[in-house]
């Protein structure tokens, strides 16, 4: 008798195909995703078509993971049949968490979106032409997905059952999670509770960075450039260097502070956490020297990037979600 395998998809909506990438970085992890699954549907590393997942039975998928924010129509419509056809669904992925970087689109208006990405000085379109969402040709009629007014993360869409963040997950992570849906699969192990974010620590990057942390007093923060060379061994933050290792959470072994970079929170917020900048700027205000609220403002004005620093990669997830003007674009 043939065993039949649990099937297996994955899927990018709006992302940059990191996480795509950080899956084949298992190396040969990879053939273990062979070995006990039947991969039904995976654009990027094989051919396959919608039809042939509307065909499927609903549930008949075992483990999807899900990368991407929701961004156009297309990207919703897939995430609700995805939802539909699969029992474990997993947003794989700061853009599926979070919205991630291309959630930052939702500073501005759809229509400027468009605009600077038709009209650019790289873009030769004099007649200002933009795309159309259909167009009729002898063939019949085309369609290209519609651009939604935000990017949404994909639990503001369908039931999302488990979380794992990074940009993009870590690929030992990734291949553990593997091993403990595997090891379910053969009774070894039970899945988490639904809506777990897993693949991650439970603490903060902070705990995982083994830069000495001795004195909490800045009077200015700097870029790291401005700084060169940092103290290697001190906490950057206690240098004045925005680090978000305090509210972001663990699971990376604190890779960018070893390197000498700062944590810029690709991991996402830390658990329990629910505004990510809002508990970024707790840190930081934890740091500074200063009594004063002029003092302290002038400070924390300092912070180069305020948005990017705070929610370069939460913007989407967080209570702001975007611009106002976004919200109100056509
Ligand atoms: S703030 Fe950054 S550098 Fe400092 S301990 Fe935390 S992760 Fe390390
Ligand atoms: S240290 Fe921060 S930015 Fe670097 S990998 Fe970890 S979570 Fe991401």
């Amino acid at each position: 008798m043939t065993h039949v395998k649990p099937k297996f998809a994955m899927y990018w909506a709006a992302s940059c195909g990191g996480c795509e990438i950080a899956v084949l970085n298992t190396h040969e992890k990879i053939l273990d995703v062979d070995a006990n699954f039947d991969v039904v549907f995976w654009p990027v590393a094989m051919d396959a078509k919608y039809k042939d997942v509307e065909a499927m039975e609903d549930g008949s998928i075992l483990l999807t993971l899900f990368n991407g924010g929701i961004r156009n129509d297309e990207n919703e419509h897939i995430a609700k049949l995805l939802r539909q056809k699969s029992k474990i669904l997993v947003a794989f992925g700061s853009c599926a968490c979070e919205g991630c970087i291309p959630g930052l689109a939702n500073l501005s208006p759809v229509g400027e979106i468009v605009h600077t990405a038709f009209n650019t000085i790289s873009t030769d379109n004099p007649h200002e032409i933009y795309p159309r969402t259909s167009y009729d040709v002898p063939e019949g009629e085309l369609h290209i997905p519609k651009l939604e007014k935000t990017l949404r993360p994909l639990d503001h869409v369908v039931d999302v059952d488990y979380f794992m963040p990074g940009c993009p997950p870590e690929s030992h992570q990734i291949a553990a999670v593997l091993d403990l849906v595997i090891d379910v699969l053969h009774g070894r192990a039970t899945l988490p509770p639904k809506g777990s974010t897993i693949g991650v620590g439970n603490s903060t990057v902070c705990d995982e960075c083994p830069r000495a942390r001795n004195v909490k007093a800045i009077k200015e923060f700097k870029r790291i450039q401005d700084i060169a060379p940092a103290d290697p061994d001190l906490c950057l933050l206690e240098q004045g260097i925005p680090c978000n290792g305090p509210a972001t959470c663990s699971g990376c072994n604190a890779r960018c502070p070893q390197a000498g970079a700062q944590c810029i929170g690709c991991y996402g917020p830390a658990q329990g956490v629910t505004d990510y900048g809002a508990r970024l700027i707790t840190a930081f205000a934890s740091v500074i020297d200063a009594k004063e609220p002029e003092e302290i403002d002038r400070i924390l004005d300092g912070i180069p990037d305020p948005t990017g620093q705070m929610y370069r990669f939460s913007l989407p997830a967080s209570p702001l979600k975007a611009n106002r003007e976004a919200f109100k674009a056509k």
